[in-house]
């Protein structure tokens, strides 16, 4: 069932206005769409859907980057954002709500003994660097290759390593923005993934220096690459050993296939942990969590300065308990999973019919799509091997038929997609039912 774009008349109005005021007209660099070479301009979203300004309506694949995964403008969301309001928009104050948020995130993540509240994914990694720096005493930080962990110049290297520089062991640090100090990349020891070689001679060469280990445990920055579960086992002894912090990046795994994360479907438990998005269910809020001994680093025990003015802001604080709340009713994770799964399912499907060469790597409610790639994707070499015409054909496809598959254009790295708890079976089946055009174009 063929739909396309009605009109754009609005959004090229916007378009020229954005470019007068924005560099590039846009509020952030990734919003940028290559596919149709402006942003999206959206007037609203609700539940699964989003509606841009000219009234095209989309079947919503990108979900805020993750953060919306329950959907947009879901009412128990609203209404305790409402009550959050209602008590002032307080920001730098303790409430029972703050005490409450914290003993449920104690509460449903494994590895969690004490939480300190953040605002953004970016902030809380660049907090849990801190505490694993003052924790041991040491400075340089193993990263591992196309893993991201937010837009701070102590990590922002390595998520688009040039082909050229790919290696089976250490490789060097790339920056991925221009302004980023070139030392800040001594600081770095990057490696490759799912490589317990390469990491443990990696961790031989460097373990006095380590102040930690961070990781997607569950890299859906590189479309949905989980570490292999020995991979992740000998990370934990071999870091324990040498105490060397563990830190699990869950900012995008975090609450996507159950209450406690990637760590407690992989069943390894970091130190430290960082989570946001879909904690906040799109209101801003992130978390550090971790051991109390690693934990109490923090002032005003330790002598670790983490704090700002708007952390655990009370509408987002109220939103996040909310979201615990709604995640933690029974049945929440079978249902976003089995919705999750027909539509992976239904890709499967629809490769084989249309003779597409892919892979569709989904874990809970969030997947990668990878043309061209036959075998399972298990680092970053493999997961940039896709073949990005088929992807762009595959992007410009969905586009015309109101499937919003947001692309950051990188062409380096794939992206990831998912469902919400928003969608439902009849949703997936018309996506899948649009989508039959989309791959029957894609077979040349
Ligand atoms: N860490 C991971 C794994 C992420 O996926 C992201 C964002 O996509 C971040 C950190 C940064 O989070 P934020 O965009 O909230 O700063």
């Amino acid at each position: 069932m063929a739909r396309t774009m009605t009109s754009d008349r609005q959004a090229a109005d916007l378009r020229q206005r954005a470019l007068r005021v924005m560099p590039g007209g846009v509020t952030a660099g990734g919003r940028f769409n290559p596919v149709i070479g402006r942003p999206y301009y959206f007037d609203h979203g609700d539940g699964a859907r989003l509606w841009d300004v000219d009234g095209n309506e989309y079947l919503d694949y990108s979900s805020s980057n993750g953060a919306s995964m329950l959907g947009h403008n879901h009412p128990r969301i609203a209404e305790a954002v409402r009550e959050g309001l209602a008590r002032g928009t307080m920001c730098t104050q303790e409430t029972r709500s703050h005490v409450e948020l914290c003993e449920r995130i104690c509460e449903v993540i494994p590895s969690a003994e004490k939480v300190r509240l953040s605002n953004t994914g970016t902030e809380a990694t660049m907090a849990a660097l801190r505490i694993a720096r003052a924790a041991t005493g040491r400075e340089r930080v193993l990263k591992f290759d196309g893993h991201f962990h937010g837009m701070h110049d102590y990590v922002l290297f390595n998520c688009h390593t040039p082909e050229t520089a790919m290696a089976d062991q250490e490789i060097a640090s790339y920056p991925d923005s221009a302004g980023i100090p070139e030392r800040q990349g001594d600081l770095l020891v990057n490696v490759p993934f799912n490589d317990p070689g390469a990491l443990v001679a990696a961790l031989d060469r460097h373990a006095d220096e380590l102040a930690c280990v961070i990781l997607e445990p569950i890299s859906y920055n590189l479309g949905c690459v989980p570490a292999d579960r020995d991979f992740l086992v000998r990370l934990r002894e071999e870091t324990r050993r040498r105490g060397i912090v563990l830190i699990f990046d869950e900012v995008l795994s975090g609450f996507r296939m159950g209450l406690g994360g990637a760590q407690e479907h992989l069943g390894v438990e970091p130190d430290l942990s960082t989570w946001a998005k879909a904690l906040g269910a799109g209101w801003p809020i992130a978390a550090i969590t971790g051991t109390a001994e690693v934990m109490d680093v923090l002032g005003p025990v330790g002598s670790v300065v983490v704090s700002g003015t708007y952390t655990g802001q009370l509408c987002s604080a109220m939103a996040a308990l909310a979201a615990l709340d709604v995640m933690s009713e029974p049945g929440f994770y079978e249902r976003l999973n089995a919705t999750a799964q027909r539509l992976y399912s239904g890709l499967d499907a629809l490769m084989a019919q249309h003779g597409v060469v892919g892979r569709v790597q989904g874990i809970g409610a969030r997947f990668g799509l990878y043309f061209g790639v036959t075998e399972p994707v298990r680092d970053y070499r493999q997961a940039t091997a896709f073949d990005p015409e088929v992807n762009n054909r595959f992007l410009k496809g969905c586009v015309e038929r109101g499937l919003h598959f947001h692309d950051f254009g990188t062409k380096m790295a794939p992206m990831h997609y998912g469902t919400t708890a928003a969608h439902t079976d009849e949703d997936v089946d018309l996506t899948l039912d649009r989508l039959q055009a989309v791959f029957a174009g894609l077979r040349a």
